[in-house]
């Protein structure tokens, strides 16, 4: 059965009374679609308990964002949740869904404690969104403590929050082992993602634009050496920021490629880069990532 439990009081004695040899942890904020799903699956099947926690964060959105419209839908996503465990491959497998009642079961009155990682969080999303990867590992760390998986999944689709929460895991040594999840699309190669449902019929055309460019750079990687292919793809990456300024549908927000695991520039030691875009399309602000590797010969 799946378990429900919506205060930090239930949530406590829950895993204080945990005798399982494996935890997984997959931290959400709900809506859960199939790119949560995938985590979630990869969870139970690596573990005797997962648990899934669904909280909207308010410490990661600012003033002008969208937290007080973030679709929130725990019943559907308990069916979602009560449906894949039901099924006979987790049947001996424990689910637990931590669904906090309110924002003080995490963040009681009082609290003021601030987690944050510099360097890594100050690039991509940290330039536009100021504070947001602090509202980010404030939570994960909070969560964290009160859950102490062995595991916790996170989805590559949010490549620099994985490296940011990695970062803040290794630093602070909390024996947690952070396991990346492949990027989980719809058909048209649309990201999963709770905000696509925020986009009309034709913004969601004009969105494709974020996968369909990412796609082209990784070609140019791909079938180049990278001297060559990086090149090519600054200056193609000018040209599309350029075209920012005559686009009245869509605007980058940014548009880089970096190397994947410092997100710097490239240098002699890249191996792997990350091409991370942000696109708004009408009010709706999509974020997508494609990770590839450096042909040198
Ligand atoms: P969120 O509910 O948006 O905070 O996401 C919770 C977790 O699901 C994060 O680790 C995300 O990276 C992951 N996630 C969200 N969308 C996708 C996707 N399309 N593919 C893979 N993982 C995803």
């Amino acid at each position: 059965m799946t378990e429900l439990l919506r205060t930090l009081n239930q949530f406590e004695i829950f895993i204080k009374n945990l005798n399982s040899s494996t935890l997984g942890f997959v931290p959400t904020m709900g809506n859960l679609h199939e790119g949560h799903m995938t985590l979630v699956k990869e969870s139970l099947h690596n573990n005797e308990t997962t648990v899934v926690s669904i909280f909207v964060n308010p410490k990661q959105f600012g003033p002008n964002e969208d937290y007080k419209k973030y679709p929130r839908s725990l019943g559907d996503d308990l069916k979602k949740l009560k449906k894949i465990h039901e099924s006979s491959e987790f049947q001996d497998q424990k689910l637990v869904v931590f669904a906090p009642i309110t924002t003080d079961e995490v963040f009681p009155t009082g609290f003021a404690t601030t987690i944050s990682v510099s360097g890594l969080s100050d690039k991509l999303c940290g330039l536009a969104r100021p504070g947001h990867f602090a509202g980010v590992t404030t939570v994960v760390y909070r969560l964290f403590s009160l859950v102490r998986p062995q595991k916790a999944y996170f989805g590559q689709k949010d490549y620099q929050q994985y490296l940011v929460i990695k970062q803040m895991a290794e630093d602070l040594k909390l024996g947690i082992q952070l396991i990346p999840m492949p990027i989980i699309r719809d058909e048209d190669g649309l990201a999963l993602s709770s905000r696509n449902q925020y986009l009309s019929t034709d913004e969601r055309k004009t969105a494709l634009l974020l996968p369909q460019t990412l796609d082209q750079l990784r070609k140019i990687i791909k079938e180049e050496m990278w001297e060559k292919a990086y090149l090519k793809v600054k200056t193609k990456i000018a040209n599309i920021l350029e075209s920012n300024k005559t686009n009245i549908n869509c605007n980058w927000d940014y548009l880089e490629i970096l190397d994947a695991l410092k997100l710097t520039d490239p240098d002699d030691e890249s191996h792997t880069v990350v091409i991370a875009g942000a696109l708004t399309v009408g009010k709706t602000r999509l974020i997508d990532n494609r990770i590839v590797e450096i042909r040198n010969v």
